[in-house]
């Protein structure tokens, strides 16, 4: 179960860019949107979809459907709004949603924070190294798992 946390004023702000990137795709930003929307910004890792359907579920006092929900995540992924973190099989809100660029994430396997970092230099490298192979990367994932600065103090 997810525990829930009132959005923070970056949260706000990154919800104020969310719409604003849907809405330039031609995409409407519905009460139902908003709910998934908020409830992924208000967790404070990475939230499955189970997660997000039981949040979602128990704030509009009515169960939301997997369909409907894997429709809105597909949405949000494809209008850059929402990231899929491919190892925790979860999703996080994207940062800069109206920036598109490769992202790389750092997760921690202690806490499940997961923090997201922009590093292009580092991207184009792995690029360059791929091509060099021969082969050219569609959609880079990178992800690193370890542990996060407070876990690490503790
Ligand atoms: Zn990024
Ligand atoms: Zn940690």
């Amino acid at each position: 179960m997810l525990a829930i946390r009132e959005p923070r004023d970056a949260g706000a702000q990154s919800a104020a860019n969310a719409r604003v990137a849907l809405e330039a795709a031609g995409e409407q930003w519905t009460p139902l949107r908003a709910a998934v929307y908020d409830a992924l910004a208000a967790s404070p890792v990475p939230a499955s979809a189970y997660d997000i359907l039981d949040v979602v579920s128990q704030a509009q006092g009515r169960r939301m459907t997997p369909t409907s929900l894997y429709r809105i995540l597909d949405l949000f992924v494809a209008n850059n709004l929402v990231s899929r973190v491919e190892s925790k099989s979860a999703f996080v809100v994207n940062a800069h949603p109206l920036r598109r660029h490769d992202c790389i994430f750092l997760i921690c396997d202690t806490c499940r924070t997961t923090t997201h970092i922009d590093d292009d230099d580092a991207v184009e490298q792995v690029r360059g190294v791929a091509g060099a192979s021969g082969f050219r990367i569609d959609r880079p994932v990178i992800e690193l798992r370890g542990r996060c600065a407070t876990c690490l103090a503790a």
